[in-house]
């Protein structure tokens, strides 16, 4: 079948042949959007080159192509819930895919900050929320359906020995169209955000880390100090003592980054709530922001993350200028081929720069530059310039990927020129 009979967006103009902080223009000369899954599978088996779309919130062209676009946010939504297994449908957003569950009892271990982004997108980068104990989103897949170059739907299972690669796959494998992943019972969670959290040189780090289930330290390295930090803690639980860490209590709503409105961010001052409307920071109902932002991010090794930011801190006169703000988090190893958590408990160090990508560059190579010594991996969907060299030596099974890719793509349909410079030959 003709992939052009497909509803389309052609317009090269249009906000969708941008991401969503406008910094990649997608090369792509459509953007598909079928209907059913045999829309999907005559559309990947009739194109030379083609690649899923998820919501569009990376900030690096990890996405792009020069062939065509393909969302499955047209498939029809579905969250079947079959004991502790919730199958969805891969385009939905985590804020649907969250309602459904609650609905049903059930909960999604973490999530990350913006409850907006497709989950299929998200797990496909490795995106992840915070918490010790806590993996990357993907940690949650247990079975992966996906559309593969020939346009067959395959079922990657974990224990099946590609299921590694195919759980963050950075869309190279095919176009998925449905995800399976593990639920919980659904709980609670209070989250508290505390003030002037002094640095002291990062050696309570591990314990502020370990203080709730999900915790995230923002600072504008401006200050020797965690100007917030946001504590999420499942209930029952107490709340953090008056000078907990140096710090004190918020007493009234904060957003993390200055001059936006506190309305957009979940519910603080420990008022107890269902699990997703607590551990995403932004609300489901309200736009987060503009997109007005780029974004970094690089995972170090957790028993090396002291040391880590110290060299951060080291360059923060360079950062600072160009910052909105910085969040530290945590992350539970994984097996998962290329997770920045790949085999390592880890913290999380992000950057969120002004929209102005030639006045950020110095300041990524500075943080970049900073963060190498302690085999820092980057996010696959935020800015980063590490040389596919270190990609490799920091990603051990980055060529296993690559030839699994290979495998169930061998004329290179699902490729573009990210994953041809990122991906060994
Ligand atoms: C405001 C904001 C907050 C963020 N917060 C966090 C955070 O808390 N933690 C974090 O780790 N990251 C965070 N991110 C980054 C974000 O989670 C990732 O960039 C994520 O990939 C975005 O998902 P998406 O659906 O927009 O994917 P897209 O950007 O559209 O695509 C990303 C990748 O997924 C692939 N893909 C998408 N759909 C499919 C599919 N159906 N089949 C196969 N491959 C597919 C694409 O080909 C591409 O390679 C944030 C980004 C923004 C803008």
């Amino acid at each position: 079948m003709d992939a052009g009979s497909f509803p389309a967006v052609t317009d090269t103009r249009s906000t969708t042949t941008r991401n969503w902080a406008g910094n990649v223009v997608f090369s792509a000369g459509r953007l598909h959007r079928p209907g059913t899954v045999e829309q999907l599978q005559d559309l990947v088996a009739g194109s030379d080159r083609i690649r899923a779309l998820g919501t569009g919130h990376s900030f690096s062209p990890v996405a792009d192509t020069t062939g065509d676009l393909v969302s499955v946010a047209g498939l029809p939504p579905r969250v079947v819930v079959d004991g502790a297994l919730a199958t969805v449908t891969a385009g939905m957003a985590y804020v649907a895919v969250t309602r459904a569950l609650h609905a049903a009892g059930r909960a999604l271990p973490n999530l990350g900050s913006l409850p907006h982004i497709s989950v299929a997108g998200a797990c496909a980068t490795g995106t992840h929320g915070s918490g010790d104990a806590n993996g990357v989103l993907a940690t949650a897949v247990s079975a992966v359906e996906l559309v593969t170059a020939d346009g067959s739907l395959r079922t990657v299972r974990r224990g099946d020995p590609d299921f590694p690669g195919a759980a963050v796959s950075v869309g190279a494998l095919g176009v998925v169209a449905a995800v399976t992943l593990d639920t919980v019972a659904a709980f609670d969670i209070a989250q508290w955000v505390m003030l002037d959290i002094p640095f002291h040189g990062f050696d309570a780090l591990p314990e502020l880390l370990a203080e709730g289930y999900s915790v995230s330290a923002f600072t504008h390295w401006e200050r020797e100090v965690f100007d917030q930090v946001w504590l999420k803690r499942r209930m029952p639980a107490d709340p953090p003592e008056p000078f907990w860490m140096g710090g004190v209590p918020a007493t009234g709503p904060r957003h993390m980054t200055r001059g936006e409105p506190t309305g957009h961010c979940t519910d603080q001052l420990g008022r107890p709530g269902p699990w997703h409307e607590r551990l995403p920071h932004f609300r489901a109902g309200f736009t987060p922001s503009s997109g007005a932002e780029l974004q970094s991010e690089y995972l170090v090794p957790r028993d090396r993350a002291v040391a880590a930011l110290r060299a951060v801190r080291a360059v923060a006169a360079r950062i600072a200028p160009v910052l909105l703000v910085s969040e530290v988090r945590s992350v539970a190893a994984d097996d998962l081929w290329l997770s920045a958590a790949y085999g390592r408990d880890s913290v999380a160090v992000h950057f969120t720069w002004v929209p102005d990508a030639a006045a950020v560059a110095p300041a990524v190579t500075a943080v970049e530059a900073a963060l190498d010594p302690f085999d820092a991996r980057p996010h696959w969907g935020k800015v980063f310039t590490t040389p596919p060299q270190r990609l490799r030596e920091l990603l051990p099974r980055l060529p296993a990927f690559a030839e699994l890719a290979r495998a169930a793509d061998p004329t290179g349909k699902f490729g573009n020129a990210m994953l041809d410079r990122c991906l060994p030959a």
